[in-house]
């Protein structure tokens, strides 16, 4: 028996710098009745993303923010418990934008069916999902790394990075990872092979030394997760033709006032860099393609992943609020039901 009412979580107010657990509001409402050509969805792992942050900003951006009392804005995977489209039946699984909340109705226009022989189903919210292709495209698409190269990628034990890393291994080259801390750098090299992983919460200057260490013949490649001080470090040590990725900058989110970088231009142009940024959606039809050859390679065990699942839903804001922090280890995820409830 499906619940009459369920629970989602509304923006209460824009945060000002780092986001508190009083932006977010908790309400109780009726479940949502599917029309003809909708089904309903009950949410089962909810994704977590840094992109969030922008949404609660009433900037111009690439994507609408969420408006005030508005459900926040997330993919989840889902399973449909009822059908009244030809494409979908009770109990399949699908992933599509659900937002924080235990139901949503959804079309087949805006559903992807997950695989469940594949993969935990989890990993349609990561590294088969939209954090694997970010990594995948931007990495061959505009890394274009080559055997014998060198690749850096920052939060490296993240969704993004992980997969960024383990890709460039497999690609020939030498690869250097930039964490938080011992623990997830020991992670990196032990359970994902790359070749080194530094810890930018140690002083600028040994950083950067322990950065030149760890890339004897330079940087050819720099994917871009953070921004700030950390690229800065970076990028003074790319070789003549590198490109850098820029796929994030989440030193940056939580800040009204970016930081700069005014030096880089000059030692760009001697450098001859390539510098260019992208949204996942623009390689948009690639994905299918591409999901193929990930779903293989997770399937034979020849890519790794790790998720941070934290149960229940209202638990989110905290756990949105610690991804800022550095406190997730992995793909962050909230199960916000199990299956056949
Ligand atoms: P992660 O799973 O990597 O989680 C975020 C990680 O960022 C944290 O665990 C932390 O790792 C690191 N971090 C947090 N605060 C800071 C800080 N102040 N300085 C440096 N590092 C920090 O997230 P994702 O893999 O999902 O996302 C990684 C990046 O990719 C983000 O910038 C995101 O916006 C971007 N992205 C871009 C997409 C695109 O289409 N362009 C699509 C998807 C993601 P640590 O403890 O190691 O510092």
């Amino acid at each position: 028996m499906l619940p009459t009412h369920h629970r989602r979580i509304v923006l209460a107010s824009r945060p000002v710098g780092e986001p508190v657990e009083s932006d977010f509001e908790m309400e109780e409402v009726p479940v949502p009745e599917p029309g003809p050509g909708q089904v309903l969805v009950r949410g089962l792992y909810l994704s977590l993303d840094p992109y969030m942050r922008g949404r609660m900003r009433d900037d111009a951006s690439y994507a609408p923010p969420v408006e005030i009392g508005g459900v926040m804005t997330g993919g989840a995977v889902g399973q449909i418990v009822a059908s009244l489209a030809s494409e979908f039946s009770v109990g399949d699984i699908v992933e599509g934008r659900l937002g924080w909340q235990e139901f949503a109705v959804g079309t087949a226009a805006s559903l992807r069916r997950v695989d469940r022989e594949l993969a935990p189903i989890s990993t349609a919210n990561g590294i088969l999902g939209m954090p694997g292709m970010t990594a995948y495209c931007g990495l061959f698409e505009i890394g274009n790394p080559k055997v014998g190269e060198t690749v850096v990628v920052s939060a490296a034990s993240g969704a993004v990075g992980q997969v960024v890393g383990q890709l460039a291994k497999r690609a020939g080259c030498h690869v250097v990872g930039i964490a938080g801390g011992a623990r997830k750098c020991s992670f990196v090299i032990d359970e994902l092979g790359f070749d080194a992983c530094i810890d930018y919460k140690m002083d600028a200057s040994p950083f950067e030394q322990a950065l030149a260490r760890a890339c004897p013949n330079g940087i050819d490649v720099y994917f871009d997760n953070v921004g700030g001080v950390v690229s800065d470090a970076v990028i003074l040590q790319l070789n003549v033709w590198a490109r850098i990725v820029l796929c994030g900058a989440i030193s940056q989110y939580n800040s009204d006032e970016p930081e700069m970088a005014p030096r880089l231009p000059a030692f760009f142009v001697g450098q001859r860099v390539i510098m260019r940024g992208f949204i996942v959606s623009d390689f948009a039809a690639k994905f299918d393609h591409v999901r193929k050859i990930m779903g293989a390679l997770v399937r034979d065990g020849n890519l790794k992943y790790r998720e941070d699942i934290v149960d229940g839903l209202e638990n989110a804001p905290r756990a949105f609020i610690g991804l800022l922090r550095g406190e997730n280890f992995g793909k962050l995820q909230v199960r916000v039901s199990s299956e056949d409830d």
